[in-house]
């Protein structure tokens, strides 16, 4: 019998990892379809009149063992795979998006979703209820349900051939990064990198069949070394043209007329669901709303942060010159100026704090973080079976000892496990007709291991990591909501960041610090001076980088705003769109549009602000812990119980107002960063 579709009887019916076999995920798949399929049919075949509980209900607890079996097979295609797996994964993926296509264009379950919806008002739904009947209306509607057949052909068209240049744009940005290789022929040639760096540089030559030598490439691991570290300054030069130009050079790979196509079809495909923008578009389903807000809030950013940013380019000129740099700063000195005066002005670096930070140090002192603020209690918990036996496992209670969730922690590297770190789940939260589901979470990272001698010290980026991660975990732990589809991290995407960066907050601070950075052999508690140093060095140069980041949400606005066809050349479209935001001199046939993989490959298109959206929500919220005190009991619980524990329920400025009194605004950001 296949255990994914069996209940599972295990502790907390977690999932059995060492049941479940390879073998096993394909033919769920297929049951999971065949029910999900069924459970639709029925829906649509009920002749009785449309309802909540028959339509909107049955929907959302119509793939019941599909979600499993995708949550089980995704999370350890990610943390655990091996070449078995992928290969199943080139059968999985395809079949599982056919599904979902299916179910989403599936026009007579739009006309019982729709049924629904016209009566809503007549129907004394609550508002969660409303919420995951608007929620299945608009998805539907915004997928062109609501248009006539000439419509849905036009958008289905529109679609095809927005999914082909997203795919050519990728790939020859791919290409690209590909073909370019910088060979050096003499260790001179690298003056100033760390020798970890000059070894990965000789590493990486023979590789490329260059051995003896050293190489640079345009992979980031290779580039942003060799950029930040790099002495000789026309090298530093070739390669931030070559990575500048990429896709922009007018020859086979360039991307500037699949850009600008892209910019006209999301243009039109707007237009046609009746909106005046992509970005008002994107927007409706965002806490910002809509355009106005977003370019509001880049212009007040922009004015707040120039004059600041302009003095810290001026005070590095002057540093480079008194240091014996070029008299005119250009965009291949910036990174390896900034450095060296970073370098000069807090000597800081990671082999200092590393000893304040063993793993087990930090995850005792996040897990004291959750105590003081909520009342979490984590427990070990070796009954739950592990996918792999580094991973740890828990159970965390509240205060009361009533089980709240799951939860597993997955910290070192492995071949298998793809690079960075990640919260995810294993089941979601719910709570229907009194059946309550408590969440399985989990967390995968890639810190450095323990060796023989030394146990596993973080990086504080690794700490700032672990908290971020946690935090995250903590909005999927006390979710408490009715529906799974509405709970825990299923928000509007500018929102999802503040419960995580929020977090990375506790981490700057002395009386959290204090509670575990103690000295893996001395037990030495982290000095005062180390950590305002942390905090100092932390906003370094945070003019300049609001304004790169400001420089790219302006150049994403501008492309997904309006009709672009009337555009001649897109190079100067993309500085007239940047420059209200650039600081060095523009480079000649140099592009960020074309390599702009965010906005024309990822999902960020109307969607580069919310990075620093986020960052504006997390300092706005932390500022009401900083001034109440960080682990005031009654601020935490405001944040559980309006923000933590609301999920996707209503709409993220109603939960912010009701947790913060008022609109986030964006002065603690700005204070923060030492720019008010
Ligand atoms: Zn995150």
């Amino acid at each position: 019998m296949n255990p994914i579709l069996n209940e599972y009887k295990t502790v907390f019916a977690t999932v059995p990892f060492e049941e479940i076999k390879n073998e096993h995920f394909l033919p769920a798949l297929e049951e999971g379809i065949r029910l999900g399929k069924e459970n639709i049919e029925k829906i649509k075949s009920n002749t009785e009149e449309a309802t909540f509980e028959n339509t909107i209900l049955a929907l959302e607890n119509s793939s019941e063992i599909l979600d499993k079996t995708a949550e089980v097979f995704f999370n350890l295609l990610s943390a655990e795979t091996n070449d078995e797996l992928q290969e199943i994964a080139k059968e999985f993926s395809p079949k599982l998006t056919a599904y979902g296509n299916d179910v989403g264009l599936d026009a007579d379950l739009f006309i019982k979703i729709k049924a629904v919806w016209d009566k809503k008002d007549s129907l004394n739904l609550d508002a969660e209820d409303l919420k995951l009947l608007e929620k299945n209306y608009k998805s539907f509607v915004r997928n062109g349900a609501l248009l006539n057949e000439e419509g849905k052909e036009k958008l289905r068209k529109i679609d095809e051939e927005l999914s082909t240049l997203g795919l050519k744009f990728g790939d020859n940005n791919l290409k690209e990064t590909n073909k370019f290789i910088m060979v050096l022929d003499s260790e001179d040639d690298l003056k100033g990198l760390p020798a970890g760096e000059v070894e990965a540089a000789a590493m990486l030559a023979k590789e490329k069949g260059h051995e003896g030598k050293w190489a640079v490439t345009l992979d980031y691991p290779s580039l942003i070394p060799f950029m930040t570290y790099a002495e000789n300054r026309e090298l530093r030069k070739r390669l931030y043209m070559a990575n500048g130009t990429k896709s922009c050079k007018g020859d086979e790979l360039d991307n500037k007329e699949v850009i600008k196509r892209m910019a006209e079809l999301r243009h039109q495909r707007a237009k046609l669901l009746g909106y005046e923008s992509h970005a008002h578009f994107t927007l409706e389903e965002r806490m910002a709303a809509n355009p106005k807000t977003v370019t509001d809030f880049l212009d007040d950013f922009l004015s707040k942060a120039k004059d600041q940013a302009k003095k810290e380019i001026e005070d590095l000129q002057k540093y480079a010159v008194e240091n014996g740099g070029p008299s005119d700063l250009q965009n291949w000195d910036y990174a390896f100026w900034a450095e060296k005066l970073k370098k000069d002005k807090f000597s800081i670096d990671d082999e200092m704090l590393k000893p304040y930070f063993k793993l087990e140090n930090v995850i005792d002192g996040v897990f004291q973080v959750a105590n003081k603020l909520y009342g979490l209690n984590f427990k070990k918990n070796d009954e739950m079976q592990k996918y792999h036996k580094d991973v740890m496992t828990y159970e965390v209670t509240d205060e009361s000892g009533r089980h709240i969730a799951a939860f597993y922690a997955d910290f070192f590297p492995r071949a298998g496990k793809r690079n960075g770190a990640w919260m995810t789940a294993y089941r979601g939260q719910s709570n229907v007709d009194g059946v309550e589901k408590r969440p399985h979470i989990s967390i995968v990272c890639n810190f450095t291991k323990p060796t023989e001698t030394k146990p596993s010290l973080l990086t504080f980026n690794e700490v700032t990591t672990l908290f971020h991660e946690f935090g995250h975990a903590l909005h999927g732990m006390l979710a408490d909501t009715k529906y799974e589809s509405l709970s825990g991290t299923n928000v509007f995407w500018d929102f999802v960041e503040l419960p995580s960066q929020i977090l990375e907050n506790w981490a700057y601070e002395k009386e959290c610090l204090d509670l575990f950075a103690k000295h893996y052999e001395t037990g030495e508690v982290i000095p005062s001076e180390l950590i305002q140093k942390i905090k100092d060095s932390a906003t370094f140069h945070e003019g300049r980088a609001t304004l790169r980041q400001i420089s790219f949400c302006l150049l994403d606005m501008a492309w997904h705003s309006g009709d672009t066809t009337a555009i001649s050349n897109p190079e100067s479209f993309e500085k007239e769109a940047m420059k209200p935001a650039s600081l060095l001199p523009d480079v000649d046939g140099t592009m960020m549009s074309t390599s702009f993989g965010h906005i024309f490959a990822g999902g960020y298109s109307s969607g580069y602000y919310s990075y620093k959206w986020a960052e504006v929500l997390d300092a706005d919220a932390f500022e009401h812990f900083k001034e109440n005190g960080i682990f005031n009991r009654e601020i935490a619980t405001k944040f559980k119980d309006n923000i933590l524990s609301k999920g996707g329920t209503e709409h993220p400025m109603e939960l912010y107002k009701k947790f913060r009194g008022a609109e986030p605004t964006p002065d603690a950001l700005l204070r923060r960063g030492g720019l008010i």
